[in-house]
């Protein structure tokens, strides 16, 4: 019932792979294929192979999904290579992998004011069904994408399986967990953050980012186009919609709505770089938005998926007050601050959409996608004041405690929330009153891990675990993904690693795994 078809994995990306140039090269074979319109009519040949990024979908709704691509034949040249003239391309979408039962196709330009992106939204589909999609450009074809839609909104779906992933910093190793990623059999992707890093380059990591940190638009360009080279990652954009929010690195670490870290720029010229940070991102992600003409993109949305989950993507970035007791580090001893009920991390608007929409809901699971940890976590206990991470929602504690009186009001304990940002793996019972463990139990949190981000201080965090009662697992060493597969009466995560991220040839294992039962919040070993 959730994403499996009739084909496997292995073969369905085996077929994927080089389709574009077997397709090019043995044009004759290609029309006996795919069906003689979409390839007749082509178009200027391009300067080379435009497919380099690969292809993406993603917000799926009942009744469409968004195709993504940008065509860079130079995949590390901000405009890709392809000069000032707009190019058409042309899109199809099938049942089949082969395009024999074509379900829709039109055309679209990629435009050189988007660096040649592409975002299509397919509509006209059936809903929670497999659909496979394809561009052209010029004379070449792209490598064919599967995509799924999203059940109907009365649908009483009985099963749902995502996976979710955050923080892939290409400096820290090799995305292999992506390679196994696209072998799950999943409805989509969450991703919670992350997915570029702006650091400068780092000479004695596995695999270099080019050039400084990214200050304006054709440097954030470069840097998606080196992370987007990625195949690993490509695979795991073909094979699946992804549901895609941002958290800090996507602009510069620990950033807070108009203030860079530590102030490095002031709050007008940190809103230029916000401006084009966020226009490469919508340039690069498969989203069903406007593109962004300035500092400001709403991307807080709400994705249904029948009666049995509603998922509520959250942007604690954008509108958040500024990390507070003006602690040069992430972590310290909590200040008057962090108690102030003017800070916040949503917003006022984006608080009040969420509480309205978490209580319109009639979904049984209702999923929150967001970036930074919600759980309480004392990172020195027993001690006079805690200790907190003020970049989390602990920095925020009237934003927390409003957050979690939301979730228990609205979604009566059947509120999950997934979470990204910490580089290290998190099951935690969100308290009534944060940090009150005697306090009921409301909703569960599940957060981490990474891609390949690392964690400095796993062993250190893993000595304050035992203070922190409403942590359930903690894990700092390990990067993967997690996989959450969810019935009307109870919901599992997975956590899954990979053997390693310093080479290309990790395997994976499911090691650790929690259920939550929907009369009862908070977590239980599996
Ligand atoms: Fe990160
Ligand atoms: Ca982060």
């Amino acid at each position: 019932m959730a994403a499996s078809g009739g084909i496997t994995r292995r073969r369905f990306l085996g077929a994927t792979a080089g389709a574009g140039l077997a397709l090019v090269a043995s044009g004759g074979v290609a029309r006996a294929l795919t069906g003689p319109a979409f390839l007749r009519d082509r178009g200027a040949p391009l300067p080379g192979p435009p497919f380099t990024l690969g292809v993406a979908s993603g917000d799926p709704l009942h009744d469409r999904v968004v195709l993504w691509t940008r065509l860079a034949p130079d995949l590390l040249a901000p405009d890709g290579g392809l000069g000032t003239a707009p190019v058409p391309v042309r899109w199809q979408v099938a049942t089949d992998e082969r395009f024999a039962k074509v379900t829709a196709e039109g055309r679209t330009t990629a435009r050189p004011e988007h660096a040649f992106s592409v975002h299509v939204d397919a509509k006209g589909l059936q809903p929670d069904r497999e659909y496979f999609y394809r561009f052209r450009a010029g004379d070449q074809l792209s490598p064919v994408g599967r995509t799924r839609t999203a059940p109907a909104d009365d649908a009483g779906l009985k099963h749902l399986r995502f996976a979710f992933s955050s923080c892939q910093n290409y400096q820290d190793g090799y995305f292999t967990a992506y390679k196994h990623m696209a072998d799950e059999d999943v409805a989509f992707v969450a991703f919670l953050g992350d997915y570029i890093y702006e650091n400068g380059v780092q000479p004695t990591a596995p695999r270099q980012h080019e050039g400084p940190e990214p200050m304006d638009l054709a440097a954030y360009r470069v840097r998606y186009g080196r992370y987007k080279s990625d195949l690993d990652l490509q695979a795991a954009h073909a094979a699946f919609p992804w549901i895609v929010t941002w958290d800090d690195h996507e602009v510069e670490n620990n950033y807070a709505n108009d203030r860079a870290d530590d102030d490095t720029l002031p709050p007008d010229r940190f809103l230029e770089r916000r401006a084009a940070a966020y226009k490469a991102w919508w340039e690069h992600q498969p989203v069903r938005l406007d593109p962004p003409d300035g500092p400001d993109l709403r991307i807080y949305r709400e994705l249904g998926f029948g009666r049995l989950a509603q998922v509520n993507v959250l942007d604690t970035r954008q509108y958040r007050t500024n990390q507070p007791c003006n602690s040069p580090l992430d972590v310290g001893v909590a200040c008057a601050d962090t108690a102030a009920p003017t800070a916040t991390l949503m917003g006022e608007r984006q608080e009040r959409w969420l509480r309205r929409s978490l209580q319109r809901s009639r979904a049984r699971w209702r999923v929150v996608a967001q970036q930074v940890m919600v759980g309480r976590v004392n990172f020195v206990p027993g001690g006079t004041d805690p200790v907190f991470n003020f970049d989390q929602w602990d920095g925020y504690g009237a934003a927390q405690q409003r957050f979690v009186d939301t979730l228990d009001r609205a979604a009566h304990g059947n509120a999950v929330v997934i979470t990204g940002d910490i580089h290290s793996s998190w099951v935690n019972d969100l308290n009534a009153r944060p940090g009150d463990d005697a306090s009921r139990t409301v909703a569960t949190e599940f957060a981490g891990t990474s891609i390949t981000s690392s964690f400095d201080f796993a062993a250190v965090v893993a000595g304050s675990i035992a203070g922190n009662p409403a942590v359930k697992y903690y894990e700092g060493e390990r990067r993967g993904y997690a996989v959450c597969d969810l019935t009307a009466d109870e919901w599992r995560t997975d956590y899954r690693y990979v053997s390693t991220v310093d080479s290309p040839d990790a395997t994976i294992e499911t090691a650790a795994s929690f259920v939550v039962d929907h009369r009862k919040p908070g977590a239980q070993p599996a």
